[in-house]
């Protein structure tokens, strides 16, 4: 699915974030980007061990919650990860929707500042904390949306989406977004 804001694309669709040919990909890491499951290890066996001596190098305090770093993507075809720490959710009382927002509006800066033109967004907090999909769909869709807006950059935003379910809740958002 693929829709435009002004001169950008905003895309969705559904595959293994390691596999996008983009100028940049996010990781879904966590504060101490100490390595972890899902996209966190996919990204980190995929890119090889550089990203990893990168970020202890560079971030030996690792990253806050709602922020995001970037490093070289090794054995990627990316330019850039971006590691970006996502809130875990604890039932929407924990400033979650602020956070979630702001992983994505940081990862869209650091492409801004890095000059990348193509970036691809897993669905950050979705999977081991516990982000309700709707939810985060519609916080991560909205912001993204009004980034493009406001800044007219990147070109291109492609969320990637690992299962149907994802892919549905964020098609189902995005839909009525532009409906
Ligand atoms: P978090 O700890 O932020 O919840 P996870 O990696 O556990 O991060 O999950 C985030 C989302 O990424 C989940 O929806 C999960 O299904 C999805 N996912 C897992 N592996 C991949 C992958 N290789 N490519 C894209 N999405 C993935």
């Amino acid at each position: 699915m693929l829709v435009t804001v002004g001169a950008c694309r905003l895309e969705l669709v559904q595959g293994d974030i390691t596999h996008q040919e983009v100028d940049a990909i996010v990781n879904a890491a966590n504060s101490a980007l100490a390595g972890g499951s899902g996209v966190d290890g996919a990204v980190h066996e995929a890119g090889g061990p550089s990203l990893m001596d990168q970020t202890r190098r560079e971030f030996p305090e690792g990253c806050e919650t709602g922020s995001a770093v970037a490093t070289a993507a090794g054995n990627l075809a990316a330019q850039f990860v971006f590691h970006a720490v996502g809130p875990v959710w604890r039932g929407g009382h924990g400033d979650e929707d602020r956070l979630l927002r702001s992983c994505y509006s940081r990862c869209l800066e650091l492409a801004v500042e890095h000059g990348v033109e193509s970036v691809a967004f897993p669905a950050i907090s979705t999977g081991v904390f516990d982000y309700p999909v709707d939810l985060a769909a519609e916080a991560s869709l909205d912001e993204v949306r009004q980034f493009l807006e406001q800044r007219q950059r990147p070109s291109l935003v492609r969320f990637v989406l690992f299962s149907d379910g994802h892919f549905g809740a964020h098609a189902r958002v995005l839909e009525e977004m532009v409906g």
